[in-house]
């Protein structure tokens, strides 16, 4: 090892400070640079000891996050102060009580929200996914904790050379997954493209280097058209009195590597291997003119293609993204696609609204599409999943998706994740507007819910107050947000069965003169093995909770000892070789088991099975095996609490035996509908109707009807019919 020049090190620490401070200059007011002098001093204590995986001194790695977040985000001195601090309390003896009294709250808040999500490194996925969450937890605080955090993953990523190999994978892959797409998100567009041409030299070094060498040996060549492109646009612009800048900028060699491999194209058949792009220094207030005067002067140059003209200008992307882009073709006959923008739009692209206007440490509190953005997340963490990562997948949705405008009915502009359906909409305007949605009309037609929107519709959003969420609503919104509220109210609803369940059990116990106490309900709860006394509750609801369980739990309570461990087995789900004993062949509608036996069962009245139903069996505490469907809205529940519990369950063959099913209509309400409706049903088909029941709301009309068919087969049958009748717009089967 070299001997190591400490001497020389602290001229170097010292230079490298001095860069920093000369980066952030642009921004110092008063007292700033006392401040940036204290943190610097600090952090150069506290890591004295320390040296990174390379060998150099550590504190090289805050001032370099530090000099990213001036530099390269534009951020204040409140942040480079963080930046600087960053790794001080996760590494080093400082606390934050100490950070709080050197520098103040603010700058504790910050750090603290660092610290929880640091250590991503070793860690499980889900503990990995759980921190991505902290994280995105303390964006609601301040986003200066994610935009600070980003200058640190860039630096790890651009210092991943002296890493081991697995972990350079690692740290490379969930830069691709997690970071460089919330960069793009936060419109930190030079950092975004940064990450992802770091990520994919580290995670398929073959490609890299392979779009990386060609690009350095077409580059003399395409120089060369750039500037034949350029030079005639140049000089008009000049005539006119434009302050331009005009260069060509190549694609980045992710977003190439990522065309050869979705387009299945060679490097060489790649058209737009650069953009050209336009810089105007223009007063604010003539930005949207002069961008399209541009505009009219390039494409009176060059011939522009009419589909790919894209006007970011008139309605900006969400991250902040303004600018004007238009293809046209070049000298040789060749495609060019010309990115036009002011100074002050190119900022915004390259280094991000979140610094450009909130975060100038002034407390400007100018609302704008990012504060939408962040709006929404905070929306979304209020009612966060309970499983983390899920809530990393249904957020990732979001984060790649493409967006689409629509409007509501007085013509206000929403933005979506492409995908979104008329009820994703319905959530996006309000909590309660997406849970009492019972319908939409798009340009002023009558859509399912599931209904996927398309950019420019105008959506008109009808409701209920009777509409609750419906399990089945889960299957067609993409929304992360959309997504965790209807599984939340869901949640919300189970529990206020079991609330019914507790007054009942209650009175119950009251009547065994057995006294209500937690202590109680607990052991009861024991006694019949439930996992906890929420699942109890709701059973005694369900009514699945008999009495002379209860009586059984008095005796066992009065003697514990005479109970006998095999007595308390009764409450609990016998084994499928007693059912087996127990009810041989007594039907053979269904078959059941891995032996695929004949046994008894019931159809469970939750989701009512009709042959040719996908189901399963359960084995429950007491009446032996329930047959449900495999989308019943307690299926999941059942499945993952007692898998133990469920056996296979398959239609033996079709048998004449009528079994009640429910059918939903909805469509508009018109003249003579119901009695059509009816006629369809009873003569047509010649299958008898249990109960009808008609809604009609401001001109849609909602109806369920009972019916008796004989099989799944049967009930597509009659459903298809019911379609085609005048009026219907959809018709579903029943759940539950
Ligand atoms: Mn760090």
């Amino acid at each position: 090892m070299n001997e190591i020049n400490i001497e020389a090190e602290k001229k170097e620490i010292l230079n490298r400070y001095k860069m920093l401070l000369k980066a952030s200059k642009r921004r110092l007011e008063k007292g700033d640079k006392e401040l940036i002098r204290k943190a610097f001093e600090v952090a150069v204590d506290a890591h004295k000891e320390m040296r990174r995986k390379s060998g150099e001194p550590y504190i090289y790695h805050p001032i370099a996050v530090a000099q990213i977040c001036a530099e390269e985000i534009g951020l204040g001195t409140t942040s480079i102060v963080c930046a600087l601090l960053h790794d001080t309390v996760e590494d080093t003896d400082i606390t934050l009580d100490d950070i709080k009294g050197m520098f103040g709250e603010k700058e504790a808040k910050i750090i603290d929200g660092l610290t929880k999500i640091a250590g991503v490194f070793d860690q499980t996925s889900s503990l990995q996914a759980e921190n991505f969450r902290k994280m995105m937890l303390t964006l609601s605080d301040d986003v200066r904790v994610i935009l600070i955090k980003l200058a640190d993953r860039l630096h790890n990523m651009r210092t991943l050379e002296s890493m081991k190999r697995e972990k350079q994978i690692k740290i490379a892959s969930e830069t691709l997954y997690l970071y460089a797409p919330l960069a793009h998100r936060l419109g930190l567009n030079a950092i975004k493209t940064e990450l992802e041409d770091l990520g994919l030299k580290y995670t398929n070094t073959e490609s890299y280097d392979d779009i990386a060498l060609k690009l350095k040996e077409s580059e003399p060549e395409r120089k060369k058209f750039i500037t034949k492109f350029i030079e005639p646009i140049k000089e008009i612009l000049q005539e006119q009195g434009f302050k331009s800048r005009i260069y060509g900028r190549p694609k980045s060699i992710f977003s190439i590597y990522n065309k050869i491999k979705h387009k299945s194209v060679e490097f060489e058949e790649i058209y737009d291997l650069f953009a050209i792009r336009i810089i105007i220094d223009t007063p604010f207030e003539l930005e949207k003119t002069d961008c399209w005067r541009v505009y009219s002067i390039i494409t009176d140059f060059y011939h522009p293609s009419p589909e790919r003209l894209r006007d970011w200008i008139s309605t900006p992307k969400a991250n902040g993204y303004e600018s004007l882009h238009t293809t046209v073709m070049g000298p040789d006959g060749k495609w060019v696609e010309v990115q036009i923008r002011t100074k002050r739009m190119d900022e915004i692209a390259e280094m991000g609204y979140a610094a450009h206007w909130k975060y100038k440490d002034s407390g400007d509190n100018k609302e704008g599409q990012l504060e939408d953005w962040l709006r929404k997340i905070r929306e979304l963490l209020e009612s966060p999943e309970e499983n983390a990562m899920d809530f990393i997948d249904d957020f990732k949705l979001n984060l790649f998706a493409e967006e689409i405008f629509v409007f509501t009915p007085s013509g206000e502009m929403r933005t979506l994740p492409f995908g979104a359906t008329a009820l994703d909409f319905a959530f996006d305007i309000h909590t309660k507007v997406g849970q009492h949605c019972i319908g939409a009309k798009v340009n002023h037609k009558l859509v399912p819910l599931s209904y996927q929107i398309k950019g420019g519709d105008q959506i008109e959003i009808l409701t209920s107050n009777k509409q609750t969420p419906k399990e089945d609503w889960i299957s067609f919104v993409t929304t992360a947000k959309a997504k965790s509220k209807i599984k939340h109210a869901l949640k919300e609803a189970h529990r206020a069965v079991a609330e019914e369940g507790r007054e009942i059990l209650e009175r119950k116990f009251y009547k065994q003169k057995l006294e209500f106490t937690v202590q109680n309900i607990h052991e009861f709860a024991h006694f019949l093995k439930l996992p906890n006394t929420q699942e109890l509750f709701y059973r005694v609801a369900k009514d699945a909770i008999d009495l002379k369980s209860i009586k059984d739990f008095v005796k066992f309570k009065a003697h514990p000892e005479k109970y006998a461990a095999h007595k308390a087995e009764q409450h609990v789900a016998p084994t499928l070789e007693k059912l087996v004993t127990d009810a041989r062949g007594k039907s053979d509608l269904l078959v059941i088991g891995d032996d695929m036996q004949k046994l008894d069962y019931k159809l469970s009245t939750c989701c009512t099975p009709i042959p040719g139903d996908d189901v399963f069996g359960f084995i429950t505490v007491g009446e032996g095996i329930k047959i449900h469907r495999v989308n019943c809205p307690n299926a999941v529940q059942l499945l993952s609490n007692y898998a133990y519990r469920v056996v296979k369950a398959k239609w033996n063959s079709q048998h004449l035996i009528s079994f009640l099913a429910g059918i939903k209509i909805k469509g508009t309400d018109e003249l003579g509908l119901v009695n059509n409706i009816t006629k369809v049903i009873s003569t047509q088909y010649n299958v008898n109707m249990r109960s009808i029941n008609f809604d009609t709301d401001g001109g849609v009309f909602e109806g369920t009807i009972m019916v008796y068919v004989h099989s799944t087969e049967h009930l597509t049958q009659l459903i298809t019919k019911l379609k085609k009748v005048n009026g219907v717009q959809n018709v579903v089967r029943l759940d539950g």
